[in-house]
């Protein structure tokens, strides 16, 4: 009878299709990764509306099933969209990856507007654009990606796509060696792509832009015409729209499907298109994050049945490219400080002072125009009054306090003044950043991360604690808590779920994932594999 049991078990075991022991991305196991990223959500919202949700397979995904992290923070200083989802891509920061802004001044190759960081004048938008569109690439972002290290292993036998409302979104966190990256034509809200991945756009997404989803997005939202980005943008509509479309590419390019691991990485813009207009406490903001919730769980469902072995085999990532900050009405009504600066007036200060003390009653725009949080000089007339880079960004640096004050409006006749708190609390210049000039201190590694080569000659500034630059809604660009706390959670097969205190940062996730799916880590990642929250046997 044991002889029996034990031939019998022995028969069992052999016929079980028995997964690999260990996670490894040539054998597709998993099948696929998912790396999502809903832009401006704050490391706290998570917990905030956690009673809201009320979907299995939504954000519970994560937070009941999966390892969530509470206290992930970017270790950077320049908290914006375009370095927020390069960091996520290549586990890097804006010293390895080089992108630091959204966009910046670069004068050799553009003198009329800033850079986009995907914008590429050798390749043109393939699908809906405007005259004024230029191509794109992520020809700026000098680092590989999870997706890039994963193709490259496999030798493009993987596929990896990259989708999101907003081209940078798209491009930056997907990476180079991708199969294609869609984003949407502002005015239209069809889905584009640009000549980098190929001449047109595949049949399937001709087909989504032409199945009427997208008037179903403008009716749902009541956008106006050609203002899809800016009015369903800002609407739960979008969000919908946009894992639909992830739907459409999942069945049409067989994610899931493969004898490899494919990479699809998908950032959701709607809260951030909203955040900025409404604050992270507006009651718009919480039907958003609970719709995203519904959304979600919808998503997760479908993809159960659409890839080999259901949710199973299939590992995601959760992050923000990064946080917010309050209102200044939402500050100040805490009795937390807070002011409005106007850059306009800011650069005007800097240019009337530059030409007190280079050009005497002359009106030379030394500034050129904003893209926070830099300011950018314009070397031309630096160079022609024989003033060299570093101390030409030095005036400028010991000018930029007394700039800020003078942009704020005057004190009513007769009030009392008090002693002000300076509206910046930090002003680095380029030249200082890359001799690494710093304090040997937490603040000094933020600003050493945030330092690249792109931006021509720059100073690096940082308000004082909730200072915003426009009358209402809110920003994010700060060194500041609020806009570099962001969640992470993982869900799949090799995390023990939990809920995990320690401090993590985004650029953990690049290699957690490469070193899980046994393929390098990206060229220039800084990032730890977060083995605390990983089975044992991986
Ligand atoms: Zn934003």
């Amino acid at each position: 009878m044991r002889k029996f049991l034990a031939a019998f078990l022995a028969a069992l075991l052999l016929a079980l299709p028995f997964p690999p022991a260990f996670a490894d991305a040539y054998r597709a196991s998993p099948k696929l990764v998912i790396v999502l990223v809903i832009d401006q959500f704050r490391g706290d919202y998570l917990d905030r509306y956690r009673d809201d949700f009320k979907t299995a397979s939504g954000f519970n995904l994560f937070l009941k099933r999966g390892a969530y992290f509470t206290d992930c923070y970017y270790n950077y200083a320049n908290t914006e969209t375009a370095p927020g989802h390069s960091t996520i891509g290549t586990g890097a920061y804006s010293n390895g990856h080089n992108i630091a802004l959204n966009q910046w001044w670069d004068l050799s190759r553009n003198t009329k507007h800033a850079v986009s960081s995907v914008e590429d004048e050798r390749y043109e938008i393939v699908g809906d654009h405007g005259p004024e569109d230029i191509g794109a690439s992520p020809r700026s972002e000098l680092a590989s990606t999870l997706g890039d290290e994963v193709a490259l292993a496999t030798r493009g036998q993987s596929k990896v796509f990259g989708i999101s409302l907003k081209d940078r979104a798209a491009i930056l966190t997907s990476g180079h060696a991708t199969n294609g990256a869609f984003w949407l034509d502002h005015a239209s809200g069809h889905f584009v792509s640009s000549t980098y991945w190929g001449p047109s756009l595949p049949t399937w997404v001709e087909k989504f832009n032409a199945s009427g989803r997208t008037e179903q997005a403008v009716k749902e939202s009541h956008a106006r015409p050609d203002h899809f980005y800016d009015d369903a943008g800002a609407t739960p509509a979008s969000v919908s729209y946009l894992l639909d479309f992830a739907q459409a590419l999942v069945e049409a390019e067989k994610m899931g499907k493969h004898d490899t691991t494919d990479v699809l990485t998908i950032s959701i813009s709607s809260t951030d298109i909203l955040g900025h207009k409404v604050g992270p406490d507006a009651p718009e903001q919480r039907a958003m994050i609970d719709a995203i919730d519904v959304d979600l769980n919808a998503f997760f469902t479908w993809l159960n049945t659409h890839v080999d072995g259901g949710m199973a085999n299939v590992w995601v990532s959760l992050t923000g490219d990064h946080g917010i900050g309050p209102t200044i009405e939402g500050a100040a009504t805490a009795r937390m400080p807070a002011a409005q600066f106007d850059m306009n007036k800011v650069l005007a200060s800097l240019d009337a002072s530059l030409n007190a003390r280079y050009s005497p009653g002359q009106k030379i725009r030394y500034m050129l125009p904003n893209v926070q949080p830099a300011v950018t000089l314009d070397p031309r007339p630096f160079m022609a009054a024989k003033v060299p880079e570093a101390e030409a960004e030095q005036a400028v640096a010991d000018l930029l306090p007394g700039a800020f004050e003078s942009s704020q409006p005057a004190s009513p006749e007769g009030a009392v003044r008090l002693p002000t708190r300076s509206m910046i609390r930090h002003a680095y210049t380029k030249t200082q950043i890359a001799a690494g000039q710093v304090p040997a201190s937490a603040e000094g590694q933020l600003i050493l991360n945030s330092y690249t080569t792109n931006g021509g000659w720059y100073v690096l500034y940082s308000v004082g604690m909730y200072e915003q630059g426009q009358a209402s809604g809110t920003n994010h660009f700060t060194p500041w808590g609020y806009d570099r706390h962001v969640p992470l959670a993982f869900f799949g097969s090799a995390f023990v779920p939990g809920i995990y205190h320690q401090p993590v940062e985004p650029v953990d996730i690049a290699v957690t994932f490469a070193s899980l799916l046994r393929v390098n880590h990206p060229t220039a990642s800084v990032g730890h594999v977060l083995t605390f929250a990983l089975k044992p046997g991986q």
